[in-house]
């Protein structure tokens, strides 16, 4: 991803994609001091921007930092990133990091650096599986105790199992890994959240150690908006045999049907479909509306 045209907004200024490099002593490369987001733009507006930023800042204090840009400012320089790339349909990554004005664990010297980069990311698991629903095998790896580690901050560092689980489930032939928490109950795949329709009604982990994806509550209000009832609970894994549809929601993945999990099959059915058409519409929209929509 570093040999490419475009622009780099970096600590304040635009910097040219190849020129945008960082010194191998940042603290955030060695001891992954370092938060991130993950949104779409559609149609030239960034959905549900500010609350991406909103959990941006809040990662950075989780990590016992503070990102030196206002609210205003992180949204406008997204903004400003996706326009001055000439892109209207685009994945858009801010980045907060500690720099290397200091080496060790401790890092109260380090400046706090943030950059943002947008690029077009198509369908997360390619048009063909998104539509045929994706295979996701069980993972070795759990999602730590909120005890380990701050499960509430999307942190480079929580990444690191995501990556080993998701390369264990590639070797498998599968798409992506589900991953449990660390009581053995069902936690979320490696990088959106998990719903499974029960008897007509739409069930989803309580999320106690992994995000309270953007997405999920989106989805969540537009089941509620279809009458579909939705319950927030521990599900533990012999459960999902119940379930006669399964989807994963996330800003990457949006709403993308699941086919199997490890021995399990499901069929893609009207809840899914149903929300995978409301989600799509409502990206769309202009913030007004979507901000309309949610009164
Ligand atoms: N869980 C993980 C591990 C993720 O990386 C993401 C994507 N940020 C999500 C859940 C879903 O979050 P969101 O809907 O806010 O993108």
């Amino acid at each position: 991803y570093d040999d490419r045209d475009g622009w780099i907004w970096w600590d304040g200024r635009m910097v040219p994609w190849r020129d945008a490099k960082l010194h191998v002593l940042s603290h955030g490369l060695h001891y992954a001091s370092a938060v991130f987001e993950g949104e779409r733009a559609y149609a030239g507006h960034i959905f549900k921007l500010r609350a991406h930023t909103e959990r941006l800042i809040n990662s950075g204090r989780l990590l016992g930092f503070e990102i030196p840009w206002t609210a205003d400012q992180i949204d406008a320089a997204c903004k400003e990133t996706l326009a001055r790339n000439g892109l209207t349909d685009a994945y858009v990554r801010p980045i907060a990091w500690r720099g290397p004005e200091e080496m060790g664990v401790a890092a109260k010297a380090t400046k706090i650096h943030m950059a943002i980069a947008v690029w077009e990311w198509g369908a997360y698991f390619g048009v063909e599986q998104r539509m045929k629903g994706v295979k996701l095998a069980l993972a070795e790896w759990r999602r730590p105790d909120p005890r380990t580690a701050p499960t509430a901050s999307k942190a480079a560092g929580l990444y690191m199992i995501g990556t080993l689980a998701k390369h264990a489930a590639m070797d498998q032939g599968c798409d992506d890994a589900l991953m449990l928490d660390w009581k053995g109950d069902v936690a979320e795949s490696t990088g959106a959240n998990i719903f499974f329709a029960i008897e007509g009604e739409l069930h989803t982990p309580t999320p106690v150690c992994f995000l309270d994806g953007i997405t999920r509550r989106t989805v969540m209000a537009l089941a509620r908006r279809r009458q579909i009832k939705v319950v927030e609970r521990t599900i533990a894994p012999e459960e999902m045999r119940r379930a006669s549809e399964v989807f994963l929601a996330g800003t990457a993945a949006e709403v993308t049907p699941v086919r199997q999990i490890g021995d399990l099959t499901f069929t893609p059915g009207q809840i899914t479909e149903t929300l995978m058409k409301d989600y799509d519409a409502l990206v769309r929209m202009t913030p007004e509306e979507v901000e309309k929509r949610a009164a």
